[in-house]
């Protein structure tokens, strides 16, 4: 009767991948709040989505290499 709770539902921090967890909670390593699973890719969607994220990214990790290398 209780449909509250999602028979496989699995929840994951954004930040780290191996930290899988059956309930809601917080991420034991970055104290981040667990999404669940879905939501996530949902999250890498939308930013692939998006050229101006993917050209941000790509101006910093330039930018980055510069410094490293001058
Ligand atoms: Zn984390």
């Amino acid at each position: 009767m209780n449909q509250s709770q999602s028979a496989g539902q699995v929840y994951l921090c954004p930040m780290h991948a191996e930290v899988r967890q059956p309930n809601p909670g917080k991420c034991p390593k970055c104290g981040m709040d667990l999404l669940p699973e879905g939501t996530r890719f949902a999250m890498l969607r939308h930013m692939s989505k998006s050229p101006v994220m993917i050209v941000v990214m790509v101006a910093i990790m330039t930018a980055m290499m510069y410094m490293v290398f001058m």
